[in-house]
């Protein structure tokens, strides 16, 4: 038995037959940005939103805070809170879950970018004599990378899938997928590509997802392989001062 927070867990262990699951030589590029999941055949998940429970929680912290520090009214509210808190947790878990059995039954490799999430939480805020810039902004998109927990879903891909390979995703949302063009122009918002170049449209992450899956596949020197797998296509042509 396991107790998390005032409820209590049965922990059942069992063995079961884990049978090696072949290697049926598709490969699948995944894309990750905040809050949804878009893969290189052009399926986009997207995260529950779970906004009302989100603003209980933040509601409820509100309470608590303006209550008398040590009282028992206030101790209940943080109470709610983090009952409010473990089940955005578990909703997010369930659906890491699901998204990463799809993602493994659908391709025995699956590209991944290496976010390095670590490093990106911990930089907007710069040092004292270098301080970030747009630290707010900055500081909101890591919260919500943290809340959308990319790293969990890495580890469950790892242990579903046949074979994760993460690459440097460096480019990968500003290269054209149909010409190579590299421009921070061809990104007019966050949802849409439009090459500058060759006018290529598709969704901004399914692109960066067939560009993540180029450089996965051509680094291993699997078929798919594409232009983008070259180092020299990947440096910045142009970009949007
Ligand atoms: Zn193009």
């Amino acid at each position: 038995m396991k107790r998390v927070g005032r409820r209590w867990h049965a922990v059942v262990c069992y063995e079961v037959e884990v049978r090696e699951r072949p290697d049926d030589g598709r490969a699948l590029g995944v894309d990750m940005n905040v809050g949804q999941v878009a893969t290189s055949d052009g399926a986009i998940v997207r995260m529950p939103a779970s906004s009302r429970l989100v603003a209980r929680h933040r509601r409820q912290q509100c309470v608590a805070a303006r209550r008398r520090k040590g009282s028992r009214r206030r101790l209940r509210m943080i109470r709610r809170a983090a009952r409010t808190a473990r089940k955005l947790a578990m909703r997010r878990r369930n659906w890491q879950h699901h998204v990463s059995r799809r993602l493994a039954d659908r391709a025995a490799t699956l590209v991944v970018e290496d976010l390095r999430v670590r490093g990106m939480t911990a930089s907007a805020k710069g040092t004292a004599e270098q301080p970030g810039t747009n630290v707010k902004q900055k500081a909101g998109l890591n919260r919500s990378i943290l809340q959308t927990g990319w790293g969990d879903l890495r580890r469950m891909l790892e242990y579903k899938a046949v074979r994760v390979v993460a690459v440097n995703p460096a480019y990968s949302s500003q290269t054209c997928h149909a010409c190579g063009h590299v421009s921070a122009a061809s990104r007019p918002c966050q949802a849409r590509f439009k090459c500058v170049s060759c006018g290529h449209t598709a969704h901004a992450d399914v692109n960066a997802a067939r560009n993540i899956l180029a450089l996965g596949t051509g680094a291993t020197g699997r078929r798919g392989a594409l232009a983008l797998a070259t180092p020299q296509t990947r440096q910045p042509v142009s970009e949007a001062a």
